[in-house]
């Protein structure tokens, strides 16, 4: 429009400046924007695609949003798609970091910008910008939340006085996911202190990322893997006091397999302190039921805005503004990015956090839907 040409002309720099600042002279309703997210079975990914095509739309752009069912020969062709049919940038939040190098030497050729979408997209040079959230300290969260749920430390991080020893076992993510790797390695850090001086004991020995990770993120290969470790180390009478589980999803097969199992139904009745990531709404009436303890609270509403600021920058010619250039190395370089805080929730300040931030309403919360 007639005001934007007029700043536009404003920020030029006056006479003489001329040159291509980049960026294209389209309208927003000319361009079209592929947003590819991986799964429908987790209600995180289903907020982050809504948000991310809403606030799209709102700022007038076309948005091509597709999920690939967990499935990565599907996600691959997506993108081809979205490239074929013309995208002016893509968005992706991908199943395999690893599995997308075609896709976007493809995309470079063209000249479209492409920004990683919580999960880094590794081994290539074509990913422009990656927003996501602190996700080492998302690990760090998750341990803390397990240390207070053991009396080890109060909620304030200070030493809470007990001492265990306190048999754990711990969960990781998807190893294709670079994720995973920075949650685990921050809870780790957190936790290896309690595990040297014996307070905390991981009593199946399975300490190794690869051994305790969880493909695809799925609820009942978590499910299973504690029936097994029920079985191979817990069944001569020794008890779990606490589970880091870097998901809710896998958190939710974690707490039936110890229910199964007769630890009972409520923290209160014997259950062991089980962690979490996402606040998903069914976890979260479990935190307010006592039975599982906390989760991470990641605001996606913010992710996806910030998505659209830095794809609202490439499109203008311009570059996002990062605030981290130094963590995110995908094998090749290392990826600008813009990283967001997140918080630990647990039973006492669901209120605060969930319901008057407006992510869940009282209602959802008390039906657990
Ligand atoms: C996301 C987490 C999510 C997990 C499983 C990760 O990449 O960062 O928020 O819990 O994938 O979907």
């Amino acid at each position: 429009g007639v005001l934007a040409l007029g700043l536009a002309a404003c920020s030029g720099g006056g006479a003489g400046s001329g040159g291509a600042e980049g960026g294209t002279d389209a309208e927003p309703s000319d361009l079209t924007i592929g947003v590819a997210m991986p799964t429908e079975t987790s209600e995180r990914w289903i907020a982050d695609g809504d948000a991310v095509k809403s606030q799209l739309e709102e700022a007038g752009y076309t948005v091509d949003l597709q999920y690939a069912a967990d499935d990565i020969p599907t996600q691959a062709q997506q993108i081809d798609q979205m490239i074929t049919k013309g995208a002016d940038l893509l968005i992706v939040a991908s199943i395999d970091g690893t599995a997308l190098a075609n896709q976007l030497q493809a995309a470079a050729d063209q000249g479209i910008p492409v920004i990683a979408y919580d999960r880094l997209i590794r081994d290539t040079e074509n990913v422009d910008f990656y927003v996501t959230f602190d996700n080492y300290n998302v690990g760090v969260q998750q341990a803390t939340s397990l240390l207070v749920g053991l009396g080890i430390l109060d909620a304030e991080g200070n030493e809470a006085g007990a001492t265990g020893p306190f048999n754990i076992e711990l969960f990781a993510g998807s190893l294709d996911d670079n994720n995973a790797h920075f949650f685990f390695q921050g809870a780790m850090d957190t936790l290896q202190p309690y595990i040297d001086n014996g307070t905390l004991v991981v009593k199946s020995g399975q300490t190794e990322i690869e051994q305790v990770a969880t493909l695809r993120w799925l609820q009942e290969t978590a499910q299973k893997r504690m029936e097994d470790l029920l079985t191979s180390t817990y069944a001569g009478g020794d008890k779990v006091d606490g589970v880091l589980s870097p998901y809710d999803g896998i958190s939710r097969g974690i707490i039936t397999a110890l229910q199964n199992a007769g630890y009972g139904d409520s923290i209160e009745a014997g259950l062991p302190i089980v962690t979490g990531q996402d606040a998903e709404i069914a976890s979260v009436k479990l935190i307010n039921d006592g039975v599982q303890f906390s989760t991470i609270f990641k605001d996606t509403r913010k992710l996806a805005e910030q998505a659209v600021v830095s794809a609202q920058a490439f499109l203008d010619g311009e570059e996002p503004e990062a605030n981290n250039t130094e963590d995110y190395d995908n094998g090749v370089k290392v990826v600008p990015s813009y990283l967001l805080e997140s918080d630990i929730v647990y039973a006492d300040n669901i209120q605060s956090l969930l319901i008057d931030s407006g992510y869940w309403t009282e209602e959802e919360v008390a039906a657990g839907q």
